[in-house]
């Protein structure tokens, strides 16, 4: 960023400027507004995933709580492709273990 009597340039990395700002008072006014939502990251967060992956997104909630959900369509956008459980999640198995194993002397 470089200073000119009017105002901030700021610069990219290889120093072609691409943001003049002017100087109101002693601050640099900038009109930003947030991003559009693109049809690609609309895409990414509205993927049907497995339950597996909704037990993780959904802070490793039990996965009768999910098959609730899903059943009285309480979450729009909750869209599991398939509701086949494959296994114990490693992270609440590891999570559930109160004490060491004990070992005999
Ligand atoms: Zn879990």
């Amino acid at each position: 960023m470089s200073f000119r009597n009017a105002g901030a340039i700021f610069n990219d990395p290889s120093g072609h400027a691409f943001l003049f700002r002017k100087i109101v008072g002693t601050m640099y006014e900038l009109d930003l507004k947030p991003p559009a939502m693109s049809a690609f990251s609309a895409c990414s967060h509205n993927r049907p995933t497995d339950l597996a992956t909704w037990h993780r997104r959904l802070g490793h909630v039990g996965m009768g709580s999910i098959k609730t959900l899903l059943s009285k369509h309480l979450i729009d956008g909750l869209d599991v492709m398939s509701k086949k459980i494959a296994g114990m999640c490693e992270d609440c198995i590891l999570a559930n273990r109160h004490a060491a194993p004990l070992t005999r002397s």
